[in-house]
């Protein structure tokens, strides 16, 4: 029998073992190359690397043996063949954008967006001449209406933050392709596990490692995945040149991090069912909104792209602000904390955190009220998730 390429290993191995490569000590654990520079041999050798003929490092902004086994990993485990890692999710999804865009184009996106991806879109790039539209990621016909011959890439998040709106990625991608854009889709919520955008037609994937990827709360991190033909013709001399570069020690929390990345989300998700569940029946909610359950507004679409429902579960609960601050501040287990994906439970009220800077008529436009709570569901028992939920609730009316 052949060896396998690790393109031919299954998921659970690539997670643990794609892209490691070992120093003469013969370590077992990647090894940390914290080293911002690298040393030749020869002058000739630096000039060959720079010639690009010959391969090596030669400088850690442009790449680093820490990050580029992070970066091989990660493009084994997505399929793609270009993964490039960046200091944060943002970095990712903002050189993703930058790289490719110039005056005169457009760019269409839901308005559902985690709140810095909407303001890039909104805020920033139009300031360099570059249209943007925004419609309601649920309405396909809307997608349809906005994606023009002038598109130049469309942005989607699905499930997307925090009402957990699903996009229907194969509609929004053929459209896209229709006029030639580029569709760049934020895979955040679904994990590499649970969705896999090219599946559907996406052609470029952004992660932030922050969330599951690390998913003990402990780094930053970002990753834009692609093919060898938009690295070249777009990505590679943005990143080298503008440098948001992760750090090598982030990049060994991240391969850390891919090692346990399956056990964590299944568990996680098995953890989300039975809270949203719970949330569900407790009768004490206006809304729970949990993709994987049957009264998700787009539940059999979140099925059809997505394993599991995920992670996440927003409710609303009756009372508005003050109920829902009385909800949080009476968590005994799960933390007030507006990060993602983690181990530990996290809950979040996105009208005073991170959808602050919306006005509030794009905040209730997109179901964001001011009983509206996010929560991130982590690893630990569920029961104990429950029960915390369950007295926490009980504070709800004054
Ligand atoms: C967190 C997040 C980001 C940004 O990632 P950072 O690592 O915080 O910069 C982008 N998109 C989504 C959906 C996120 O949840």
């Amino acid at each position: 029998m052949t060896a396998k390429k690790p393109s031919e290993w299954r998921l659970a191995t690539r997670l643990v073992r794609g892209g490691t490569k070992r120093s003469d000590f013969g370590e077992t654990s990647e090894a940390i190359f914290m080293t911002s520079g690298f040393r030749y041999d020869a002058a000739e050798v630096a000039a060959d690397r720079f010639a690009g003929t010959a391969d090596g490092f030669t400088y850690s902004r442009l790449s680093n043996p820490t990050v580029a086994m992070f970066e091989e990993r990660m493009a084994l485990i997505e399929g793609l063949p270009v993964a490039k890692a960046t200091a944060t999710g943002m970095a990712a999804v903002n050189a993703a954008l930058m790289c490719q865009l110039r005056a005169g184009d457009k760019v269409v996106g839901a308005k559902a967006l985690f709140g810095s991806c909407r303001y890039i879109l909104e805020q920033i790039l139009p300031r360099f001449g570059i249209t943007t539209e925004l419609v309601t990621g649920s309405d396909n016909d809307a997608w349809t209406r906005a994606i023009t011959p002038g598109t130049k890439t469309v942005f989607i998040e699905t499930p997307a933050n925090p009402t957990l709106d699903v996009v229907d990625l194969a509609h929004v991608c053929s459209a896209a392709h229709a006029v030639g854009a580029t569709v760049i889709v934020d895979n955040v919520f679904a994990t590499p596990l649970l969705q896999r955008p090219t599946d559907f037609g996406a052609d470029i994937v952004v992660y932030s490692g922050t969330k599951h990827i690390d998913g003990q709360g402990r780094a930053l991190g970002g990753v834009i995945l692609c093919s060898e033909a938009f690295f070249e013709d777009h990505l590679n001399q943005y990143l080298r040149h503008t440098g948001p570069t992760m750090s090598p020690f982030n990049a060994w929390i991240m391969l850390k991090g891919l090692e346990t990345l399956d056990l964590r989300v299944q568990r996680m998700c098995d953890n989300a069912l039975k809270v949203a569940n719970f949330l569900a029946e407790s009768g004490k909610l206006e809304r729970v909104l949990y993709p994987g359950r049957r009264d998700h507004p787009q539940h059999d679409l979140a099925m059809r792209q997505m394993k599991t429902g995920g992670s996440v579960i927003t409710i609303d609960v009756p009372g508005g602000r003050d109920a829902a601050f009385r909800l949080l501040n009476a968590l005994e287990i799960i933390d007030i904390s507006n990060n993602l994906g983690d181990a530990k439970s996290l809950m979040t009220h996105p009208s005073s955190t991170t959808h602050r800077s919306l006005a509030e008529d794009a905040r209730l436009e997109l179901g964001i009220i001011e009983g509206t709570l996010r929560l991130s569901v982590g690893l630990e028992d569920s029961d104990d998730l429950i029960e915390d939920l369950e007295q926490a609730m009980s504070r709800i009316s004054a």
